[in-house]
């Protein structure tokens, strides 16, 4: 065996294990993430709007129904204290 072969494997087994590494941190994060949605009374969230703020010009708004921050279904109109209006959002 040569020592290039050798090298290659090694570059080739750190590359795998990087993937793999990486492939394992994603799915616990992705995991963590929809573990990670607070509920609709810790986000204060209302179903109606707080001024011209509302769900369905927010970031984090799923339409038709959902939120990426709070659990269970919302209404566009609804509102909470996680609100980020989207750009250009009025
Ligand atoms: S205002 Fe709150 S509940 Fe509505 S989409 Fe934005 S973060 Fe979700």
């Amino acid at each position: 065996m040569s020592v290039a072969g050798s090298v290659s494997r090694r570059t080739l087994f750190g590359r795998i294990v990087t993937m793999v590494a990486g492939a394992a941190a994603y799915g616990a994060v992705g995991r963590a993430a929809a573990q990670k949605k607070v509920s609709k009374l810790e986000a204060k969230y209302q179903d109606h709007p707080n001024g011209q703020q509302r769900c369905e010009i927010c970031l984090n708004f799923l339409a038709p129904d959902r939120c990426r921050i709070v659990e269970g279904r919302i209404s566009k109109t609804g509102w909470c204290q996680f609100f980020a209006a989207k750009e250009n959002a009025h």
